[in-house]
């Protein structure tokens, strides 16, 4: 009888398995937004240099594909916490400063996800094993 409930038992093998380019198609969708807010984004980034605005844009899209991928994995191995890292310079802005150090644990990587990371943001989360 165990068995056969055992048997009837969903997995969900589309949720366990989405891949990068998964999250690179959702991060697109989140920089469409965040490039529809701010139309001069491109001027408001903290970053310099001789980047064009379609590398700055695909630089983006990537680093917060990334982000994302952190926070799935984080959850899908139960790794214990993500610690939220600037750059510590003088271009970080007031909300990442006030975010600097902060540990996430595993039971808030949903907050931590509806977390919006701003255009230019250059911050890093950190695996806390312990
Ligand atoms: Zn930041």
């Amino acid at each position: 009888m165990l068995f056969w409930k055992k048997e009837k038992k969903e997995e969900k093998p589309a949720a366990a398995n989405k891949t990068f380019l998964d999250f690179l198609k959702d991060a697109r969708t989140e920089m469409e937004g965040l490039m529809a807010q701010d139309k001069d984004w491109f001027y408001h980034l903290p970053y310099k240099g001789a980047m064009s605005k379609e590398t700055a844009k695909d630089l983006e899209i990537e680093k917060r594909a990334i982000w994302r991928r952190v926070i799935y994995d984080a959850r899908r191995t139960k790794l214990p916490g993500l610690r939220w890292e600037t750059r510590g310079d003088e271009l970080v802005c007031p909300d990442c400063q006030k975010m600097d150090g902060r540990i996430f644990l595993l039971e808030e990587y949903d907050t931590l996800n509806q977390t919006v990371m701003h255009l230019g943001c250059r911050c890093n989360l950190v695996s806390v094993r312990e």
